[in-house]
């Protein structure tokens, strides 16, 4: 086991990574975890990242975001984090799925989330080329009066249904479950096609086929919900919400523990960069106001 790190944050996302940005800037020792499965790898190009007008590639922005941890001295090594617990001394142990171990004043969990996508072969190729899209909030505004479809339960596509009518005329509501009606839609005109159909993607667009016949899409947006990393918050003494949810207060801080953070979209409803890069700084800044105060030698 390693001597004790001031802080250990959990995931090299854009939250854990900005947090590492930030704790190397304060002169704190800080070590990243990750295992390498970033949300934000599956961004061909954001268009709302603050600073870059031409748009970014979830790839690039991670490179850069780690580059410039690494300038201010943060660390990392790949590893997935399989148990968290607090120490009697109000410190962390963490270790690794193959036993690796460290421990640190404070930890900041930064695991994001997992999106369930749906069975579809090449689904990959069809993120990486905007026929499946994730997130409307991220890219709606690329697919401005294209063809849109929304697929999953009845109740989730119905209440995304407005949002995306706002960016395009061109809607169609693939349910998995049941079809409502126009009425749940509250106002809103799109086209309901009949539920259970299965989604196909042909190289270049996503199609949905159902009684024989396959409706073509230029973007489908699954809204098939996702799962996050919580268990290990649980697992370090936090009473999880009914939801399941990491319950923070204004700093970040999690569970009401002191020095356990968790940042970004682990525990954000809106799972967005700038809401993961906001939320990093304001648990950096109070981790380092928390931890001993080391004078700078002369
Ligand atoms: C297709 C797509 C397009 C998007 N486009 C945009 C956009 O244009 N603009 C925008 O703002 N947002 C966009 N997003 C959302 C954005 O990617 C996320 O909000 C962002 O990545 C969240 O950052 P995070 O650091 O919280 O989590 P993540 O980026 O998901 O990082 C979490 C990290 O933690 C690691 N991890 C998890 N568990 C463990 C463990 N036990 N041990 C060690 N490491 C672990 C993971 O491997 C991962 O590397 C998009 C998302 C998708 C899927």
């Amino acid at each position: 086991m390693d001597a004790t790190l001031d802080v250990i944050v959990i995931g090299g996302g854009p939250a854990g990574l900005t947090a590492a940005i930030y704790l190397g800037r304060l002169h704190r020792a800080c070590l990243v975890l990750d295992a390498g499965r970033s949300r934000a790898r599956w961004i061909p190009e954001s268009n709302n990242c603050p600073g870059f007008p031409q748009g970014i590639s979830g790839d690039a922005l991670l490179a850069r975001l780690r580059e410039q941890a690494g300038s201010f001295g943060a660390k990392f090594e790949a590893a997935t984090v399989a148990s968290l617990d607090r120490d009697a001394d109000g410190g962390f142990s963490v270790a690794s799925d193959d036993g690796r171990r460290w421990r640190a004043r404070a930890v900041m969990l930064a695991t994001g989330l997992a999106d369930r996508l749906p069975e579809l072969e090449g689904v990959e190729d069809a993120v990486a080329c905007g026929a499946l899209r994730l997130c409307p909030v991220c890219d709606a505004y690329e697919a401005s009066d294209s063809a849109i479809g929304i697929h999953g339960p009845w109740e989730a596509v119905a209440s995304h249904a407005r949002f995306l009518r706002g960016y395009t005329a061109r809607l169609s509501l693939l349910p998995t479950d049941v079809a409502g009606d126009a009425a749940d839609l509250d106002g809103i005109d799109a086209r309901i096609l009949p539920a259970g159909g299965q989604l196909r993607f042909d190289g270049e667009r996503c199609g949905y086929a159902i009684d024989g016949d396959t409706h073509w899409f230029d973007t489908v947006y699954p809204f098939l919900g996702c799962s996050t990393s919580a268990a290990l918050a649980r697992q370090a003494g936090v009473a999880l919400t009914d939801t399941g949810e990491i319950p923070v207060d204004g700093h970040q801080q999690a569970g009401g523990i002191p020095g356990l953070y968790a940042i970004g979209d682990v525990v954000s409803g809106l799972n967005q960069i700038s809401v993961a890069v906001g939320q990093a700084a304001i648990a950096a800044l109070h981790a380092h106001g928390r931890l001993p105060f080391v004078p700078r030698r002369g």
